[in-house]
């Protein structure tokens, strides 16, 4: 299941390797493309980033840019500040910022990019096309009371963990630079500035849609659907009914891309509809951060005072706010309104199934479990709640399991010589027993299946904090130990260590 490689997203596979040989290379490799811009003036908006005083390059991503046909050693200099501090376009930008709408919180409010602009959509040398925005670059006419501005430290968060993302084989929103921008930002004190440069198969939402319906513009509505679904789901765009293809798909999407978190304990922290990707990818990195003793309680905003986005609620409020895409594309489903809210419940009906299908196969996995026996959602549960009540580190317990010979396992936070555990362990190896494949078949699967490094708060924490104070090695070693989550021989043992109080104070702040 785990694909342990870092390659996470396929891009948007609209731009062939045809395509990225017509547009001409230009110095630093930039093959920009704008084919968000040729949809209808209500979905986007003209702006130019603002300089900054003094832009400086605090992380860049070399591998990525290589990925996207980057000429890395020359963007690693000066110019590659200035162009990722929005000082200086890369030829052919053609910057926007795009309007969308969001439930936040469960209400609706009409949004768009307030403080990030799209460059452009780069055409990789493999054929992709992905989406560059700078994320910090300045207001926008979308920008309401906001600045426009993004502080260093959760610009470097979002680095972190979106490339912690990719390398555990969870679509994701890539990270190639941060840039200092030599200015404070105001955050109830002053923070040093930065800009992040995201990559994306695209920034489409559920909320670009929803915002599209607000509008009333039918015809608006139809060209984004249509053109999502030629981005994104290219084998569906020839579909009779346009509308419904891409409410399946994304359901589809979605309902994997929460089961890939539910595995490794992520804990996104704002799923608003303007933070669900239409792509099926990760997207906007705020208060989230990973669980460490394992709680489907688990909440690490601040501002997420009722649990709305909880660990445990993700799947119920992805659905949710597929519920929102849905009512958005309702006109274009069915003419007649009662037919089209039944093809939405339909579609809509597919995501609990969907989910625990993708759940059940990657909890099989960190189990070591080839084959499908009607019990073994119960084994997961049982050992979840187990997990539950001794508050023991959940990507800790698994890895235990999977470095269990036959012979025993570590020590596992929380056990002792706990009985409830004990029988567990007894009622998982009769299952092992019973598939054919060997015991070091299973571990290995079970490896590919369960990280052995995760980002670990305290780690992060510290990374940012240091980095503030103009010491990037740690997060620099940090980095490096993400990048292989699942290498248990290579891991480094200080990297698997929970946080000092196994996590349960640790809080993330929106103000970003
Ligand atoms: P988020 O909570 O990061 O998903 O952002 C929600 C909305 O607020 C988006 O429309 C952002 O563009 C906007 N926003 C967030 N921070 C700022 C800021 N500093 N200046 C302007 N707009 C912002
Ligand atoms: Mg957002």
């Amino acid at each position: 299941m785990a694909q342990n490689d870092f390659h996470a997203g396929a891009g948007s596979r609209e731009g062939s390797p045809a395509d990225a040989q017509r547009t001409p290379a230009t110095p630093g490799g930039w093959r920009l493309d704008h084919s968000y811009a040729r949809l209808p003036a209500g979905l986007w908006a003209e702006v130019l980033p603002s300089p900054v005083r003094a832009p400086q390059l605090v992380a860049f991503n070399q591998r990525l840019a290589l990925e996207l046909g980057l000429d890395a050693v020359a963007l690693a200099g000066a110019d590659g500040a200035a162009i990722f501090a929005g000082n200086q376009l890369p030829p052919g930008a053609q910057p926007l910022a795009q309007t969308y709408s969001g439930h936040q919180y469960g209400h609706f409010t009409t949004l768009g990019d307030g403080r990030a602009i799209l460059l452009g959509e780069q055409l990789s040398p493999a054929g992709a096309r992905w989406d560059i925005q700078l994320k910090g670059a300045g207001p926008t006419p979308y920008s309401r009371r906001g600045d426009g501005r993004a502080a260093l430290g959760p610009m470097l968060r979002e680095y972190i963990i979106s490339e912690a993302m990719a390398a555990l084989g969870i679509p994701t929103t890539r990270s190639l630079a941060v840039a200092a921008t030599g200015e404070p930002v105001w955050r109830n004190e002053a923070r040093p500035g930065a800009v992040l440069t995201r990559v994306a198969a695209s920034h489409l939402r559920v909320g670009t849609v929803a915002g599209a319906a607000a509008r009333g513009d039918l015809a608006e509505l139809g060209a984004l659907v249509d053109y999502t679904l030629q981005r994104h789901y290219p084998e569906k765009a020839g579909s009779p009914n346009p509308a419904l293809a891409l409410l399946n798909a994304v359901v589809a999407r979605q309902a994997a891309l929460v089961a890939r978190w539910m595995l490794v304990g992520f804990v996104h922290g704002v799923l608003n509809t303007d933070n669900v990707a239409l792509s099926g990818e990760t997207i906007d990195y705020g208060p989230c951060a990973f669980m460490d003793a394992y709680d489907p309680a688990t909440v690490f905003s601040s501002i997420d005072r009722h649990g709305r986005y909880a660990y445990g609620n993700q799947p119920k409020i992805t659905q949710w706010n597929l519920s929102r895409l849905a009512e958005a594309v309702l006109p274009l489903l069915h003419p007649e309104e009662e037919r089209a809210v039944a093809l939405a419940q339909a579609a809509l009906g597919e995501f609990a199934e969907l989910y625990q299908h993708h759940w059940l196969a990657g909890m099989r996995g960190k189990l070591g479990l080839f084959n499908a026996e009607p019990e073994d959602a119960a084994l997961a549960e049982s050992l979840l709640l187990w997990m539950q009540t001794t508050k023991a580190d959940y990507t800790n317990t698994f890895a235990a399991l999977a470095e269990a010979t036959a012979a025993g396992c570590g020590p596992i936070t929380g056990a002792g010589d706990d009985a409830e555990l004990t029988s567990w362990m007894a009622r998982w190896r009769q299952r092992l027993a019973r598939q054919e494949q060997t015991e070091a078949e299973s571990l290995r699967l079970r490896q590919a299946n369960s990280p052995a490094v995760i980002a670990r708060n305290h780690r992060v924490e510290a990374a940012l904090n240091a980095a503030e104070r103009g010491d990037l090695s740690v997060m620099t070693r940090l980095l490096a130990d993400l990048s292989s989550p699942y290498d248990y021989a290579g891991a480094d043992p200080a990297a698997r260590e929970p946080g000092p109080q196994g996590g349960e104070a640790y809080r993330t702040f929106c103000g970003t």
